[in-house]
């Protein structure tokens, strides 16, 4: 076999290819961050952001936020709008919005604001708090702030009075009923309202969120309720108002068809409606621009086939066609992309902290006297196995050994002692049937998952509840690889197990070459050497969806910027702690004081009846209250021993 090299890595791990660039591998076998892609000057590895937080004292799992990945995107969905515009002789501009909901935390949005002021970006809400993040940003006089979502009063009020402060807000309106209370209000406050249309769209697009268009879509107006909701709105004298039609076919459109297909009925309903003298004059087809998670490039349901630049080009395209046709002017364009701005900037860093093995700590199988018939067969299939080769037959007689085996035991004719060696030898037949099996030419659908109950269970300091919460609720796949030792051959094909006391707290499958694969190679653990992988693509939705299970909580945090000044290429801008056992628990209705006080009055009892000395309680409820403030996860030792 030839020697491994960093190029084996990336075949095996395929980090270039999901991460559209902004991950990659130094020569060194170190995993890199590379925000500004082509032009970063200081590629950043992660072990070297990892080393700075150990020597902090900061505890795994870590978040790490680039946050010039996130200016990175939003510069590149403007400017590649921007060039489909000017490729087509298109003739308005783009005014693209941040749906917070995909990741609502302060500094995520404070870089998109910042990064977006430039190309006038704006932000879109679909709840009265996330409106009331919204307001709190000043995105300058054109940007455009949009509500959607499901509106009460109130909801519409805090629109309103982001109208009276002079802000381009859409209400969007989902429901008919929400027309009649919007006019009301606007009347009211002495407000002209901005009003958007949501159209229940027809074409029937593929993939997890199928259900976001067609007749059964929860949102939007049928075709009469449009015409009827414009005649009311014009009857109340708000006919001017109606300024945006709006559409959101589903998230992660995997296959550029249906994004063609939803753009082409849009656009015709757009021109229909302003020939008969709606004032309409901005198109929003909401979100959907998908993240290729896999990095295939397909029409797979963690894919795209399609680039950001194609996304931009088509919208104009289909647009400008079927305006000029229709002959009516270009509308101002609007998306909603949140999913492919965000995805890329986050990562989970945490460490493995052990491996969980079927066959990790064997007895010893030597022949011992008085040894039951059906030990010794199975050793005896090794030495076969040692002779002939015949892994299949091989195979199939141990498979009926170890049925025999089972029933024996359970029968009471073998003991725990002769169970466990005749299990300890099967595992090793299997391990060295795999083994042969890496050189043999034809492999039998039977064999070829013969390693399955052989992969090793990485056991990893994180809950996959809080930090992948898609990876258990939907299959969604997300990359995992090391960051480190990528110029050394893996050599344990693993899963992933998380922290909670939850079976479903694992990962089982991983990006593969063809199809998905049910194991990854990681490498060997090392006593005395912490090893880090990273879960990536996490920043939308996945930061901020996280739940509760077991009260594990919110991550460490650390928000990175590149400095091309510092020998690392990077600074550590801002530090934000995760979850405290106290935190957790105030959520769930405790009182980490109160909490405190009985444990403390318990420890004082059996002080007082003279089973404790004084000076033990004391420490005792030291590290009572000490472990109420620290953090949730596991703490290391984080380059010490492993177990
Ligand atoms: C969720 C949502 C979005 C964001 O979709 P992405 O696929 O993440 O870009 C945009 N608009 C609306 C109305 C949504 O509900």
């Amino acid at each position: 076999m030839s020697e491994w090299t960093t190029d084996d890595a990336e075949d095996l791990y395929r980090i270039q290819r999901w991460s559209d660039g902004y991950f990659g591998i130094g020569a060194d076998g170190k995993l890199l961050a590379l925000p500004n892609v082509g032009k970063q000057e200081v590629p950043i590895a992660l072990q070297d952001v990892v080393d700075e937080l150990l020597d902090q004292n900061v505890q795994f799992p870590v978040v790490m936020r680039f946050h010039d990945i996130l200016k990175n995107r939003v510069k590149q969905i403007n400017e590649s709008f921007a060039a489909a515009i000017a490729d087509f002789e298109y003739e308005a501009p783009y005014r693209g919005v941040y749906p917070i909901k995909v990741n609502q935390m302060r500094e995520v949005v404070d870089e998109i604001v910042e990064a977006g002021r430039p190309y006038h970006y704006g932000l879109e809400a679909g709840s009265k708090p996330e409106l009331m993040a919204v307001l709190s940003y000043d995105t300058g006089p054109e940007a455009l702030t949009i509500c959607n979502g499901y509106k009460d009063k109130d909801f519409l009020r805090l629109a309103l009075l982001g109208r009276k402060l002079g802000r381009n807000v859409v209400v969007v309106i989902e429901k008919f009923s929400e027309i009649e209370p919007l006019l009301r209000l606007a009347t009211e406050m002495e407000v002209q309202p901005i009003i958007g249309l949501r159209v229940k769209m027809r074409v029937k697009t593929e993939g997890r969120w199928s259900e976001s268009s067609g007749e059964r879509a929860k949102f939007g107006l049928t075709t009469s309720e449009i015409l009827n909701a414009i005649r009311l709105i014009q009857e109340t004298g708000y006919g001017d108002a109606i300024r945006l039609l709006h559409f959101h076919v589903g998230s992660q459109l995997s296959d550029i068809r249906f994004v063609r297909e939803a753009v082409q009925e849009a656009a015709r309903i757009y021109a229909r409606l302003v020939k008969r003298g709606v004032p309409l004059t901005y198109l929003d087809i909401g979100g959907g621009l998908a993240v290729d998670y896999d990095g295939s490039q397909t029409i797979g349901l963690s894919s795209m086939n399609y680039t950001m630049d194609d996304y931009a080009g088509c919208v104009v395209a289909e647009v400008k066609q079927i305006c000029d046709l229709e002959e009516v002017a270009h509308p101002t364009l609007v998306t909603e992309s949140g999913r492919a701005i965000t995805a890329h900037h986050s990562c989970v860093v945490m460490r493995v902290i052990g491996e969980i093995a079927n066959d990790a700590n064997p007895i010893a199988t030597d022949p011992v006297d008085d040894e039951h018939i059906l030990v010794t067969n199975m050793r005896d299939l090794l030495a076969d196995l040692a002779e002939d080769k015949n892994y299949q037959d091989v195979y199939n007689e141990a498979s009926s050994l170890l049925d025999d085996v089972l029933s024996a035991f359970k029968l009471g004719i073998l003991g725990l002692e002769e169970l466990a060696r005749a299990e300890t030898l099967y595992w090793r037949l299997l391990r060295a049937i795999a083994k042969g099996l890496e050189t043999a030419e034809f492999v039998s659908e039977d064999l070829r998952h013969i390693e399955t109950p052989l992969h090793s269970q990485y056991l990893c300091n994180f809950s996959l509840f809080q930090s992948a919460a898609d990876v258990w609720a939907i299959r969604q796949i997300l990359p995992v690889a090391p960051i480190t030792r990528l110029n050394e051959a893996p050599s344990r094909n693993c899963t992933l197990a998380d922290i909670t006391c939850d079976s479903d707290g694992r990962i089982i499958e991983f990006i593969g070459e063809q199809s998905n694969r049910t194991a990854l190679p990681l490498h060997n653990l090392v006593a005395g050497e912490g090893y880090y992988i990273g879960l990536f693509l996490t920043g939308a939705y996945q930061d901020v969806m996280g739940d509760m299970h077991n009260l594990f909580g919110r991550l460490n945090e650390a928000h990175i910027f590149c400095d091309p000044e510092d020998p690392t290429g990077f600074y550590i801008e801002e530090f934000v702690a995760g979850s405290s056992s106290g935190q957790v628990l105030n959520i769930m209705q405790y009182n980490p004081a109160a909490m405190a006080g009985q444990v403390k009055a318990m420890i004082d009892r059996t002080v007082a009846n003279g089973q404790l000395r004084s000076r033990e309680g004391v420490k005792l409820v030291d590290f009572y209250e000490a472990c109420l403030s620290s953090y949730t996860y596991l703490l290391g030792p984080e380059l010490g021993e492993l177990p």
